[in-house]
């Protein structure tokens, strides 16, 4: 997934910031800001399947339906963040 945050999924043209932001204030290009900011993760203790809840949680928040936001949240296991470990 190309242009996708490497922590959630969501893809980083849709994030209001452009991006997640380095300690020295440049842009992550790999995470968005809601995952990633001022150089460390907003979740540290996270795991891939803790992520993937708080996505489905937010995206049927705003009104995607829980089998959508599941087929959405499928590949988060796979994305960088995760898969390094
Ligand atoms: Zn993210």
């Amino acid at each position: 997934m190309r242009n996708a945050c490497q922590s959630c999924g969501m893809p980083l043209k849709r994030d209001p910031h452009g991006g997640g932001s380095h300690a020295d204030g440049s842009r992550s290009s790999d995470y968005c800001s809601h995952c990633y900011v001022d150089g460390e993760f907003a979740q540290p203790d996270f795991t891939a399947e803790e992520m993937r809840a708080l996505c489905i949680e937010n995206l049927t928040a705003g009104g995607v339906p829980k089998i959508m936001a599941r087929l959405l949240t499928k590949s988060i296991p796979r994305l960088k963040r995760w898969s390094a470990k």
